[in-house]
């Protein structure tokens, strides 16, 4: 998953960046309106933290250009203490949430956790494809109730087939989203993942859960539990 954080505050914004690439995110950052815009539009974001008082454009300036240009990727604002106003300005011009500075990280990645897997129609932190199931607060995946031991990179990967379990998902898509710029993009390192993830989720070959759409891309197959 890959989040653009828009902060002017050089301390804070790399505190959070560190905070959430050690949980596995790919980070975007930008220091003013005007480039935050620019990532927001450019850049394949799928979620947004974004601080009200920036220079050069503010961040509901931002939010009102990208909600203008068709980006509905799911934003959370911060905003000072005592700024009630800010906030339903904010929310009203497209933000889906909010935080009041000074917060706990812990906060801020549950808040993430819950716009991400929502803007995916799952309504609870626990994503359920039976026999699989990914609790997406302790990245933690379950085959039949038995723990699958995962690295990162293929947890990653499987958490985003799965929030979007039933589509189609490219190889460009999959490495616009889970890795940052220097990734090497013409390397074999997702068909080497999804083929450690496949033998692990289903060492007897029996489920199928990751199907290979030649030419076209990945689709996780089990079907949504209801919840
Ligand atoms: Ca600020």
């Amino acid at each position: 998953m890959r989040v653009l954080i828009v902060e002017d505050e050089a301390p804070l914004r790399a505190q959070l960046a560190a905070c959430l690439r050690q949980q596995g995110y790919a980070v975007d950052e930008a220091e003013d309106g005007q480039v935050g815009l620019y990532a927001g539009q450019e850049y394949s974001i799928d979620v947004a933290v974004v601080d009200l008082g920036l220079p050069q454009l503010s961040g509901m300036q931002v939010i009102q250009h990208w909600r203008a240009a068709g980006r509905r990727f799911p934003i959370l604002i911060l905003t000072a203490r005592g700024r009630w106003q800010d906030k339903v300005a904010g929310l009203e011009a497209g933000a889906d949430d909010y935080l009041v500075k000074p917060f706990e990280l812990e906060e801020l990645l549950a808040r993430l956790r819950a716009l991400l897997r929502r803007a995916e129609g799952w309504a609870r932190p626990v994503i359920r494809c039976e026999p699989v199931m990914l609790d997406l607060s302790a990245q933690r995946v379950t085959v039949n109730g038995d723990a699958v031991e995962l690295t990162s990179y293929e947890y990653r990967l499987l958490e985003y087939l799965m929030l979007h379990a039933g589509q189609v998902i490219s190889k460009t898509e999959l490495t616009e989203h889970l890795y940052e710029e220097d990734f090497d993009r013409d390397s074999n390192v997702l068909e080497v993942l999804v083929g450690r993830i496949r033998r692990k989720l289903d060492p007897t070959q029996t489920l199928n859960p990751i199907e290979t759409l030649r030419g076209r891309g990945y689709r996780f197959r089990l079907q949504r539990s209801p919840a």
